[in-house]
């Protein structure tokens, strides 16, 4: 569910190769994604399972096998788990998330590694295909790497990330582009969304290295709120010296959703998945409740005081 950059970058990238090899093959994502994702480099369009069911089902039935991309857990596939109940096609999962929960037939899961595109292109190295990576695929998996690490500023500590965006580059990747594409792609309401976000929305608890930012349905309207729009927000507190726990809270179709970002050695997925039925990574993860927004707020706020030796080591 909620494909981001890489989740899309990783699966049009391996899509883009595996067609270059010969190999008949489609991309196919639960929910819609947001439109910043559009170009990603590949002609490829990814089918939304939401809006195509009949087709999605007819394409896996037909499958010889299917990769997971990008998620571990069957929760994150929405509608698409019922169906996948009823085949029993080999499932090879690509996953850079910690404690998978999907048993697959064949599984590269590694939580050091930047992202899973960089993961697509070690499984393409491995099986000596690399020669099938296009300008387009180049593009993908790139365009992956780079929204996983924010233009490597963050989980991009292995010389091979650098090795690897390098290879990329060599094979046809425009870094620039990419970079214009997933990062100066917005529209005039959503900047002045965020900078009503940062002004009147956000607060900070110098105390707990924390602070978080909230948006209620109402104010989405106000700013004629698209998918993505708020994508990113999470970060923007991170930037303020000391603040080392950040938490975005928005409300979508009667849920409010979290996200959660940190700095250093503070668990955000182990918080998320204790208090928000959520997981991840260390620092960046999300999570979901049904309480109402004040609700979910207050029990933010009642919750830092017992993680204040965890948040004040950072
Ligand atoms: P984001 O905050 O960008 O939506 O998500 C950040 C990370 O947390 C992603 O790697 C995503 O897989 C994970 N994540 C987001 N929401 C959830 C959730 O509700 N449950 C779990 N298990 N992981 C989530
Ligand atoms: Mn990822």
């Amino acid at each position: 569910m909620n494909p981001d950059g890489d989740a899309i970058g990783s699966s049009l990238g391996l899509n883009d190769i595996l067609i270059n090899a010969g190999f008949e093959s489609h991309v196919i994502v639960p929910n819609d994604y947001p439109i910043y994702l559009n170009w990603l480099g590949s002609e490829a369009i990814p089918l939304i399972y939401e809006q195509n069911c009949a087709k999605c089902n007819e394409l896996i039935n037909q499958a010889d096998a299917l990769f997971f991309l990008d998620f571990n857990d069957v929760k994150r596939l929405g509608k698409i788990e019922e169906y996948l109940r009823t085949v029993s096609t080999p499932v090879v999962l690509i996953d850079h998330h910690p404690d998978p929960q999907i048993n697959a037939e064949y599984q590269f899961s590694d939580t050091d590694v930047s992202s899973t595109a960089e993961l697509v292109y070690d499984f393409i190295e491995g099986v000596g295909m690399l020669e099938h990576i296009g300008p387009a695929g180049a593009n993908a998996l790139l365009a992956g790497i780079i929204a996983d690490t924010g233009s490597f500023s963050h989980n991009a500590f292995r010389q091979s990330t650098y090795r690897i965006a390098g290879e990329l580059i060599n094979r046809g990747a425009e870094k620039e582009r990419i970079n214009e594409s997933l990062f100066n792609n917005f529209s005039e309401k959503r900047m002045r969304l965020l900078g009503y976000c940062l002004s009147e929305k956000m607060e900070v608890f110098p105390q707990f290295s924390t602070a978080m930012i909230w948006l209620t349905t109402k104010e989405l309207k106000q700013y004629d709120f698209h998918p993505g729009d708020t994508e990113g927000f999470v970060n923007y507190p991170l930037s303020i010296k000391g603040v080392a726990f950040s938490a975005f809270f928005i409300e979508k179709n009667g849920v409010v959703k979290i996200s959660f970002r940190s700095k250093g050695n503070f668990p955000t997925n182990e918080f998320s998945g204790k208090h928000f039925n959520g997981g991840g990574h260390r620092n960046a993860s999300g999570g979901e409740t049904k309480l109402p927004m004040e609700e979910a707020l207050a029990l933010f706020r009642s919750l830092l005081p017992q993680y204040k030796t965890q948040l004040g080591e950072i």
